[in-house]
């Protein structure tokens, strides 16, 4: 018990340090921005100039994308749990990912579920690992497609939130390694999606699963169980354990 105080401690020490951190570099990146978009802004669109600028702050916006998931990674797993139901989180996901989607030619498809529990989580960190898979759905459709978000009850009554998506699919001998720390097939990827999804889901007690669709595609499929119970804090020793196979 001593030792997992310490290692929780030290985590959250790290936590610490990393949104310090981050703070300090968030601050000289906004005005980069500011001032990389008020240059661009002299020159005609479309002419070398203004590119360039517009590649200045693209690029910052992903520095501070990168910034963000390394802090949630290095953040301890403590939760603030309440009542939260699982087609309201499917809702704010599907509200958060529009821009992208419709960036992406890709429609968002909510079910209307029969059975439509109520968890007890963390809504704010539920909401970051659920918007971490429809981000990764509406990458995997460059072509556009479509985005399903369905909830209800898997055969053990554990309570579900399925992302689905008509993309490239995954190789299923891949599967396990897509969760690994920094491991991305994307030219723009940080790799810490779906460890980050992971983990706060693993700290909610549930598993992620992902599978390949008959019909193409891929199913990101969450897991919670109906009591809310799973220790808060075990994410990180569950991390080899824990992830489903299925
Ligand atoms: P990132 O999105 O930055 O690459 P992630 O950890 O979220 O990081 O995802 C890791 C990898 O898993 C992705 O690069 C991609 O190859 C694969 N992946 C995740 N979700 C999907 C999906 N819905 N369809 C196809 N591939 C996926």
């Amino acid at each position: 018990l001593e030792a997992e105080v310490r290692r929780r401690e030290k985590l959250a020490a790290v936590g610490n340090l990393a949104a310090g951190v981050a703070h300090e570099i968030r601050n000289p990146l906004s005005s980069i921005r500011g001032y990389a978009a008020y240059f661009g802004g002299k020159f005609a669109p479309g002419s070398d100039d203004r590119q360039a600028a517009e590649i200045m702050v693209r690029e910052v916006d992903r520095l501070n994308r990168v910034i963000s998931e390394l802090i949630e990674f290095a953040r301890p797993s403590d939760l603030e749990r309440r009542p939260v139901r699982l087609s309201d989180l499917a809702g704010h996901a599907a509200r958060l990912i529009r821009p992208d989607a419709l960036a992406s030619g890709v429609s968002i498809e909510l079910d209307k579920a029969d059975d439509d529990p109520e968890v007890l989580a963390d809504p704010d960190r539920m909401a970051q690992a659920v918007l971490n898979l429809c981000l990764n759905a509406v990458q995997a459709m460059e072509a556009g497609g479509v985005m399903g978000l369905r909830v209800g009850l898997v055969p053990d009554g554990r309570a579900f939130l399925e992302v689905t998506d008509t993309g490239v699919g995954i190789d299923p001998a891949e599967r396990d390694r897509l969760f690994d720390p920094y491991y991305t097939t994307k030219s723009r990827g940080t790799g810490l999606g779906l460890p980050i999804a992971h983990k706060i889901v693993a700290a909610h007690g549930g598993e992620i699963r992902l599978t390949v669709r008959p019909q193409g595609g891929t199913s990101a499929m969450v897991v919670l169980p109906m009591d809310g119970v799973g220790d808060t804090n075990d994410a990180e020793e569950d991390d080899a354990g824990e992830r489903s196979r299925s």
